[in-house]
């Protein structure tokens, strides 16, 4: 597809309403983005004409839908280039896959007095399943501090990393500030230590061309919702010489290749880390959510988006009160702000009168928060769909609130 904004537009029906009497502009995109028609229409579709059960049904319509629910396996495979389908294991959303990390891979690698690290830009999904892990295991959870422009402290990150760094755990773009981490770099120097890392791609993969092989990353978490596809779905992405070795996270049905009250065998993966029923309808439709990003490609999604930030940093850098939070060099379509004087939640809703939608609070990122000294941001997040009129819209919106306080 050509990049045709007004076409584009149109295929998220969401996004054509008021908002108190004004045309809604969406700027939540890191919390979820809008789902096009195609993803609408596969979900009904399947409810209307294929639901049934898959992998064991002897009959057309499990026949079906577990070719469309393997065939997004097919495209989840091909968007993040790993080498087979099967290293890609469905879950609830990036969260979960997390915890399937933590579960799995940590509770049997991880032992008394080996270490993880994170970065002070965790979301909190990328710290509480680690810590939890460390109480039980009586490991350590060691950060990477960060710069004043919300940049790691790469040094640092190397001085922390020694044998018993078992894992590195980090967010390959901050959902709080926009931040794209060096992951190759990172990855590097983990490896050159024997420790694994995974990535926390629940920012990234929307805006960035993710290839886990060039990257070499062990693990890949990231949620569909975040992806112009359905909610309560995720992937974990992993090398297969780790997932085999992996115990199983959840036991029951479908994870098993055979039961005995004695002794229970294992299916391969990935069908080991997903125990009962999963969630058919919302991969399916995932899968439609793929091929629109795909038919536009991430060069122009990234290039669209870097536009819309680039524009929004020009309108509103002048702007007295107006105090960015986040300036890195390299950043993915995140502008997080505070105004002089005036608390987060009052600005969101100011802007919430104007139709515009914008996240405020901490972001589910406490610690970052408390590293600036700040109870949380105003975020606004751009998407493929958002336009420069818009942000000419939120620009004189915070222009207007901004002189409240700021004379
Ligand atoms: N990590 C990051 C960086 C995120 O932005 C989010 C979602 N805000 C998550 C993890 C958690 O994703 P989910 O809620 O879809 O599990």
């Amino acid at each position: 597809m050509s990049f045709d904004l007004e076409k584009i537009r149109g295929l998220f029906p969401v996004l054509h309403q008021e908002v108190h009497g004004r045309p809604l502009v969406y700027f939540d995109n890191a919390a979820t983005t809008q789902k096009p028609q195609s993803v609408l229409d596969a979900l009904r579709n399947y409810y209307e004409h294929d639901n049934s059960n898959i992998h064991r049904g002897a009959h057309t319509l499990a026949d079906r839908a577990t070719r469309h629910y393997e065939a997004t396996r097919e495209k989840v495979k091909d968007f993040i280039n790993s080498r087979e389908s099967a290293e890609v294991i469905f879950t609830k959303g990036t969260t979960e896959s997390i915890n399937l990390g933590a579960q799995t891979f940590g509770r049997k690698f991880i032992g008394k007095d080996d270490e993880i690290i994170i970065s002070t830009m965790e979301h909190h999904s990328n710290i509480v399943p680690w810590q939890m892990l460390c109480e039980e295991k009586g490991a350590k959870l060691r950060v990477i501090p960060i710069q004043e422009n919300g940049e790691i402290v790469f040094e640092e990150f190397e001085k922390l990393l020694n044998p018993k760094t078992k894992l590195v755990s980090i967010v390959h773009a901050s959902n709080a500030l926009g931040t794209i981490n060096p992951v190759k770099k990172i990855i590097q120097s983990a490896h050159e230590i024997g420790a694994k890392v995974l990535l926390d791609g629940a920012q990234s993969t929307s805006h960035l061309e993710i290839d886990v092989q060039e990257l070499d990353c062990d693990f890949l978490a990231f949620s569909a919702h975040k992806l112009y596809g359905p909610t309560g779905l995720g992937v974990l992405y992993g090398k297969r010489e780790i997932l085999e070795e992996m115990p199983p996270f959840l036991g029951g049905g479908e994870m098993i290749k055979e039961v005995s009250f004695e002794k229970t065998t294992y299916n391969e993966i990935p069908f080991k880390f997903e125990a009962g029923t999963p969630n058919i309808a919302d991969v399916i439709a995932f899968g439609q959510a793929l091929d629109f990003i795909q038919s536009l490609g991430k060069k122009q999604i990234k290039a669209h988006e870097d536009d819309l930030l680039s524009y929004a940093n020009q309108l509103t850098k002048d702007i007295k009160g107006f105090i960015p939070v986040g300036t890195a060099a390299d950043k993915v379509s995140v502008l997080s702000f505070n105004i002089q004087g005036m608390h987060p939640f009052d600005v969101g809703q100011m802007l919430d009168a104007r139709g515009i939608a914008v996240r405020t609070g901490h972001h589910c990122t406490q610690p970052l928060m408390h590293r600036f000294g700040i109870e949380g941001t105003v975020r606004a997040s751009f998407a493929v769909y958002n336009t420069k009129s818009e942000i000419e819209n939120m620009a004189e919106g915070i222009a207007k609130i901004a002189r409240i306080k700021n004379k």
